[in-house]
């Protein structure tokens, strides 16, 4: 297995956004050699007293749901929490849909494990949402979840792993999906263009419609039929990753490229609305597996564990994260069902098909942040 450092004498390494990194190489059996106390050390070097001190600080987390078990591990929100409430703030974990927060003690999220309330972030109705306009093509409105626009901080906490709209699912995604309201979701998912079904390539196997958690796909065996209904369609793509024959296509008006860019906007207009020096990125390189984590599943990694990235730039940080992902640690037999990697610059190109730098161009194109940044290895 491939020990995972990084080289901190990148072509990065005399400028650009700071970003911190621990490894999840362990260098001796020492527990303060381990992951967990490498983010207290870097959350030690952070100013945690300007970002939240005495105010009510949001941690924005993807909370799964399912039978998930790979997401980010109580211990490490426990270790973000304690050291928050360290430097005088109020943490509380917040995530987009209730009924993600409804089922988190499932996957080991709780008030007591993870030392703080947890937090829906548009209330118990998903409902709570404050409107702002924005101008890109397909999306000229989004609804900010009312818990993250009233915050005056905020702490990003993303696991990473792969994910089949965007190649890529870590710090960007997790504020622009999973802090809009379902509509604004809806109109994101949407900006891919819709989805076609090949009918001489279907087999009628009804997969698709097994992997529809929202019902918006249908079979009809005797007409030999598979169908749409859009309304309830969240263009999530499972129904496409799901289909073994290849027979259903998203269809790429605009291409992915439009729908990492509604991203990017999305992210912009939220982040706006808060002091950059109060934000602070965290993502968490482990169990990096090939689907996100709104499946409902957990599937092996398809890297070794990295360790984790903390930054107060985005870009830089989901930079630093892209490229420490390297395609020749890819572990054998990691993809779900048959799926082969393809061609593709990135490893995660080669399994999803979409460039996963789209998304982190087009963050800096907008003034979100810098993709250079000065890797800070802290052991
Ligand atoms: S999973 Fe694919 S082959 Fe099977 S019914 Fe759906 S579209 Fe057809
Ligand atoms: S894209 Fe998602 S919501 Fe739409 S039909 Fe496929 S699985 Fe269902």
């Amino acid at each position: 297995m491939p020990k995972n450092t990084m080289n901190p004498k990148s072509k990065n390494a005399k400028s650009g956004a700071v970003v911190y990194f621990g490894s999840a190489h362990v260098e001796r059996a020492d527990a303060e050699a381990s992951l967990p106390a490498k983010l207290e050390r870097i959350l030690s070097k952070v100013d945690l007293k300007r970002l939240c001190q005495g105010a009510w600080v949001p941690i924005k987390m993807h909370l799964g749901g399912g039978l998930g078990f790979t997401m980010i591990h109580p211990v490490f929100v426990n270790i973000v929490v304690k050291a928050v409430k360290a430097a005088g703030g109020k943490p509380f974990v917040v995530d987009g849909m209730f009924g993600t927060i409804a089922t988190a003690a499932e996957r080991g999220y709780t008030t007591e494990t993870l030392g703080c309330p947890i937090v829906s972030a548009g209330g118990p109705y998903d409902a709570y949402a404050v409107k702002r306009k924005v101008a890109f093509p397909g999306l000229d409105e989004i609804g900010v979840f009312g818990a993250i626009w009233d915050a005056p901080c905020l702490i990003n906490l993303s696991h990473i792993k792969g994910h089949g709209n965007c190649g890529y699912a870590g710090a960007c995604k997790n504020i622009a999906m999973g802090c809009v309201d379902g509509v604004t979701r809806r109109r994101l998912h949407a900006l891919s263009g819709g989805i076609d079904w090949l009918r001489d390539r279907c087999r009628l196997c009804g997969r698709c419609v097994k992997a529809c958690d929202t019902g918006a796909i249908s079979l009809d065996k005797k007409k030999k039929t598979v169908s749409f209904f859009w309304h309830d369609c969240r263009f999530c793509a499972h129904c496409v990753t799901a289909c073994p024959h290849g027979a259903l296509a998203i269809r790429a008006r605009g291409g992915y490229r439009h729908f990492q860019e509604g991203m990017a906007v999305t992210t912009k207009t939220i982040l706006d609305s808060f002091d950059r020096a109060r934000i602070l990125h965290i993502n968490l390189l482990t169990n990096i597996s090939m689907l996100c984590d709104c499946w409902g599943l957990s599937s092996p990694s398809i890297v070794p564990d990295i360790g984790v990235m903390v930054s107060g730039d985005m870009v830089a940080v989901e930079t630093a994260t892209l490229k420490a992902i390297k395609a020749q640690h890819f572990i054998p037999g990691s993809l779900i069902g048959s799926r082969r990697l393809t061609k593709g610059r990135h490893l995660l190109e080669q399994i999803h098909g979409k460039d996963p730098f789209l998304q982190i161009r087009a963050l800096e194109r907008h003034g979100v942040g810098r993709s250079r940044y000065r890797l800070i290895d802290v052991a």
